[in-house]
């Protein structure tokens, strides 16, 4: 099935990212949220970065127009009702992105493919709930969208092969390199990522060293491009939080249990960069 038009529900940082690609690769593309300042922001977000990206001369002016004229916001799903993918990208909970499903499901398509940018949870869980299990997968994009290579594609239980066929050459169509993985928790990328964030927050919280000497430790010894607490401030101490969660209930293994001094960050509501202080100020 050829795509042509993707709706985004959700347009927060990983949402509005998901549009800036989708859009620039020529997707006519539909962001929708419950909250307008969000929708607003990402419009914000988008145009910025589009400049950032003209100014690196990595695009030109008129794509960064066709672009941004590409992209148009929406506080109702019913605007979802002609698009060929829908890709759920809200907040990491499992009983808020099954309402939003069966919402959506009320207007889009009948052969509408659906895909969600889940951190970890079950993709043949969330597709269960849904009248089409084989046109849905999970499609994990990695933040930020525009600037990082990687998707995994998650297949769930019932995902059809065609269905990974057309996602792998959307995610191509992106620019992206696609990593498949099977539906377990946290797939790839976070099984191993959230646990080693964990640790480091387990490190600071045992006082085995500060915010600095932790992430000073992982860039300049191991040559990670960000320490593990700054990165846990971008990717959202809230999403850390709800991956460890999904990895400790799912493979009821104590290893992945959260730090506590993650769930107290999270209870402050110090959520990282998104909310001005994490582990950092911003
Ligand atoms: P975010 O908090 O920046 O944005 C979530 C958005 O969802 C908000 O704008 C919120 O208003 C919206 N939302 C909440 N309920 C809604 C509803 N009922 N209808 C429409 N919109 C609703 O979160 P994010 O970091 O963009 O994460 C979104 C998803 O992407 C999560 O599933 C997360 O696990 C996943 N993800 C995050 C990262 C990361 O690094 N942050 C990376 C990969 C995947």
């Amino acid at each position: 099935m050829a795509i042509e038009s993707v709706g985004i529900i959700g347009a927060g940082q990983m949402g509005n990212g998901i549009a800036h690609v989708s859009a620039l690769a020529g997707y006519k593309v539909i962001l929708v949220d419950i909250s307008q300042t969000a929708l607003e922001n990402a419009l914000k977000t988008i145009e910025k970065n589009l400049a950032r990206q003209l100014e690196k001369q990595k695009i030109s002016q008129t794509q960064m127009d066709v672009a941004l004229r590409n992209i148009a916001i929406n506080a109702d799903v019913a605007a979802l009702s002609d698009v060929d993918l829908l890709i759920e990208a809200a907040t990491e909970d499992f009983d808020l992105k099954i309402r939003i499903l069966s919402n959506a499901l009320k207007h889009i398509k009948q052969n509408c493919l659906l895909a969600s940018n889940t951190s970890s949870l079950s993709i043949t869980k969330l597709a269960s709930t849904t009248d089409r299990p084989e046109k849905f997968i999970g499609l994990h994009f990695m933040n930020p969208v525009p600037i990082m290579k990687l998707v995994e594609l998650i297949s769930g239980a019932a995902t059809s092969s065609e269905t990974m066929a057309t996602l792998t050459h959307f995610a191509e169509s992106l620019g992206k390199t696609v990593a498949k993985a099977e539906d377990y928790p946290g797939f790839i990328a976070n099984r191993i990522l959230m646990p080693m964030i964990n640790e480091a927050i387990y490190t600071l919280f045992e006082g085995v060293g500060d915010v600095e000497a932790i992430d000073t430790c992982m860039k300049l010894g191991m040559g990670h491009p960000m320490g593990p607490l700054q990165l846990a401030d971008f990717i959202g101490l809230d999403t850390c939080l709800a991956v460890m969660n999904v990895l400790h209930d799912g493979f009821g293994d104590s290893k992945y249990r959260p730090c506590p001094l993650l769930v107290k960050y999270v209870d402050a509501g110090w959520l990282g960069v998104k909310s001005g202080r994490g582990f950092y100020s911003y």
